[in-house]
């Protein structure tokens, strides 16, 4: 069941300039926006083509969708003084919200006309966003909720592409938290999945972007900075070291106090790096960072 609540309508005997059409042609017209509607899984080209279609029918100066979230706003056209607004729901749940503008009221027979067409979008949207969860589920790591493995391979093909294009610095932290086996073996594995939500928190934090920071296996963070020098790199990896090594996590009268070791890496603005090669670095970097006892920040140039 499909529900669009209307929430302001504001229905004047304004003469409209909407096209009249004929039964058949107003059918023939769905089926073309169906159509078109269901040509693509992108939540705000489908919008578009709906505007698109939409002005062709009823004289709309813009749309704004506010999706389920309350943060994501999509604007398309003008903001104008009227508006129409309606929550769209499916059985699943609720959508978002559409609002309509324009300069002069909208009548009777233009809302009605808004909340068919408006039957059309419902489905469509409802499948890409359904699909762009699962995207985005399918790159997060449910324990932390920082991008997965996979989610790293993407953004570190696409940051090496635009450093190379741009000639600018990236710097790649590998952070390894130490001696995690024997948090494991002391206090249980489920209070070293808390130890892993309060370290990934602290990346977080002190990174403030959430995607540049990854798990990348099991007790082993990655985060890419964009722009940044070794030099910049080492003095936010011991930014991050410092508020780790801060976390303190109750158990029983004691508390369980990780610390991490983390290798840099730096691309150079100027020179052709191999992803993998770059990792390698990194991954080198913090073996020593381990090899001269842990709890420090190692960078590559330092071990070469
Ligand atoms: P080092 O300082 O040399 O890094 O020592 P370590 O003990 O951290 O290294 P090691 O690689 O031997 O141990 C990593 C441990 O992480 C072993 C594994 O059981 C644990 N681990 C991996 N994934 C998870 C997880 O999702 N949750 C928990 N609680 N533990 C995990
Ligand atoms: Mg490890
Ligand atoms: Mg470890």
């Amino acid at each position: 069941m499909q529900d669009m609540t209307r929430q302001t309508g504001t229905p004047i005997a304004t003469i409209g300039q909407m096209p009249m059409l004929t039964p058949e042609q107003e059918i023939e017209s769905r089926a073309k926006l169906i159509q078109a509607l269901q040509m693509t899984l992108e939540p705000n080209e489908i919008l578009s083509i709906f505007f698109k279609h939409l002005q062709s029918i009823i004289p709309v100066g813009g749309i704004q969708f506010r999706f389920a979230n309350n943060i994501d706003i999509t604007k398309l056209g003008r903001d104008a003084l009227h508006h129409c607004d309606y929550r769209l729901t499916t059985d699943e749940g609720y959508l978002g919200e559409i609002i309509f503008n324009r300069g002069k009221r909208f009548n009777e027979a233009e809302q009605t006309r808004l909340e068919i067409i408006l039957g059309a979008l419902i489905y469509p949207l409802r499948n890409a966003l359904r699909y762009q969860s699962a995207i985005q589920m399918a790159l997060l790591d449910p324990l932390t909720s920082l991008g997965n493995r996979a989610a790293l391979d993407n953004a570190l093909r696409r940051e090496l592409q635009l450093a190379e294009r741009h000639q600018y610095e990236l710097s790649l932290l590998m952070i390894d938290v130490d001696h995690f086996k024997l948090i494991n073996d002391q206090h249980g594995h489920s209070r070293g999945d808390e130890v892993l939500q309060a370290i990934a928190n602290t990346i977080a934090n002190v990174c403030r972007e959430t995607d540049i920071s990854f798990r990348y296996g099991g007790e082993e963070f990655v985060v890419l900075l964009r722009k940044t020098s070794e030099a910049g790199a080492c003095i936010i990896g011991e930014r991050l070291r410092k508020e780790i090594s801060k976390i303190a996590i109750p158990q029983n009268s004691q508390s369980i106090q990780p610390t991490v070791s983390i290798g840099i890496s730096t691309r150079a603005s100027n020179q052709k790096e191999h992803i993998n090669h770059l990792f390698d670095r990194a991954d080198n970097a913090l073996y020593h960072a381990k090899q001269t006892g842990r709890n420090r920040v190692v960078s590559s140039s330092a071990v070469a």
